[in-house]
């Protein structure tokens, strides 16, 4: 089965996982702005970065037929540097019109501080101002419930971005409901360590539905698989449900949000 992958990391991996996932059934991927494995020490590094984003993925993952799309931020984890926060800030624009940048993202809170809280708003306003779609890091463990809430609270403060152009991800059993609720996307991403199991996954779509709910990998610094989605499917097929249902998931569900940005065009390969 043809899939997205609508989070992963391929700064983080080897030209090898793009043969990989592409042998696998991948067809596209979207690539947040994050942590890079270390801090930067200067805005200039981001605009290095985002060229990695707009220029150099897209065409390593063109190499293997896969389209690459990307989110552009200064990330949780580096956002308790104000000042750095808003140099970076002041950088997006330029980089919205490349080919393959799809809105703000990730942005959200790490450890749920001001400063965290601080940048995440001006990114939001950001987003408004130029009219992007937004994505959503929540943080992980015994920060993920509190750091919904105060997610979920500063969104509600901005009614002019609408819930539907915004996904929230790493969501879990004690955070999906209250995203959904509320409007907004949900991601769940699938992960060997913290975050979310395939199956763990899988019992959350048994609970609340496949609308409005995607499924990513992460494929980043730390231990993860850039293959957990394929893995997914595997199980969702092991319980017997319908193809059309783990298509929903895993393709139209992420193709659908991914449309509301003018850069993507991805069409359905089997009307191809
Ligand atoms: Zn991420």
């Amino acid at each position: 089965m043809y899939y997205i992958d609508p989070h992963i990391h391929m700064v983080s991996r080897t030209t090898d996982d793009y043969a990989t996932l592409a042998r696998m059934g991948c067809v596209a991927m979207s690539e947040p702005a994050f942590w890079a494995g270390y801090d930067r020490g200067s805005a200039d590094g981001f605009r290095d970065y985002f060229r990695q984003l707009t220029e150099v993925e897209p065409a390593r993952a063109a190499q293997f037929g896969i389209r690459h799309f990307c989110w552009l931020c200064i990330n949780a984890k580096e956002a308790e540097n104000v000042q750095l926060s808003r140099d970076v800030l002041k950088l997006i624009p330029e980089f919205l019109d490349c080919a393959n940048v799809l809105g703000i993202g990730e942005i959200g809170l790490n450890k749920n501080t001001r400063n965290e809280a601080i940048i995440f708003q001006e990114h939001v306003e950001l987003a408004i101002e130029h009219q992007q779609a937004v994505l959503i890091h929540t943080p992980h463990l015994e920060d993920k419930h509190q750091g919904t809430k105060m997610i979920l609270d500063m969104l509600a403060d901005h009614p002019e971005l609408a819930p539907g152009s915004v996904l929230v991800d790493h969501v879990e059993e004690h955070t999906v409901k209250a995203v959904l609720d509320a409007g907004y996307w949900a991601g769940m991403t699938l992960y060997p360590v913290t975050k979310c199991t395939p199956s763990r996954a899988v019992d959350i779509i048994e609970m609340v539905g496949a609308e409005r709910l995607c499924v990513n990998s992460a494929g980043d610094w730390g231990p993860s698989k850039p293959t957990a989605v394929p893995d997914l499917i595997m199980e969702m097929r092991r319980r017997g449900h319908r193809e059309s249902l783990i298509r929903k998931i895993v393709f139209d569900n992420p193709r659908e949000f991914f449309q509301q940005s003018k850069n993507f065009d991805l069409a359905d390969p089997a009307n191809r």
